[in-house]
């Protein structure tokens, strides 16, 4: 999915008037995708001089890290609202069977999304 380097984006509006469905518009000079009506299409990433549109890959590190920082803070929150520290290794575990279902989601989408190749 697309995201704008807010840094490097000069506001040209050439990805907003490329878009095929007008999901991108300008906001303080600087492209804002709306990720409602995105297609993902991949045209805005073709078009962008400044390499400005940038693929939601490059943000796995940083994902990852936020997976793991929310994961202390309701380990944290647990312990210090139910009031024993048990409750860390028990949130714990809940989060570890959440990031499991989502793997188990995203492996068997790609497994869907295999049969899709020939329609
Ligand atoms: S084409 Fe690139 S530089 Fe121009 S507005 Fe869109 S994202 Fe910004
Ligand atoms: S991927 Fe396509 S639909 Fe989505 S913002 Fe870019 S040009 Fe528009």
């Amino acid at each position: 999915m697309p995201w704008i380097d807010q840094e490097n984006c000069t506001g040209c509006g050439i990805c907003a008037y490329k878009c095929p469905v007008n999901a991108i518009s300008l906001k303080m000079e600087k492209a804002d995708i709306n990720m409602a009506e995105c297609i993902r299409c991949g045209i805005c990433h073709d078009v962008c001089p400044q390499d400005s549109i940038r693929h939601d890959r490059e943000k796995v590190s940083e994902k990852i890290n936020d997976n793991v920082e929310m994961t202390k803070q309701y380990m944290e929150l647990c312990a210090r609202y139910i009031g024993d520290v048990q409750e860390k290794r028990k949130c714990l575990d809940r989060m570890r069977k959440h990031f499991s279902s989502q793997k188990m989601i995203a492996e068997r989408t790609l497994i869907e999304l295999e049969k899709l190749e020939n329609n």
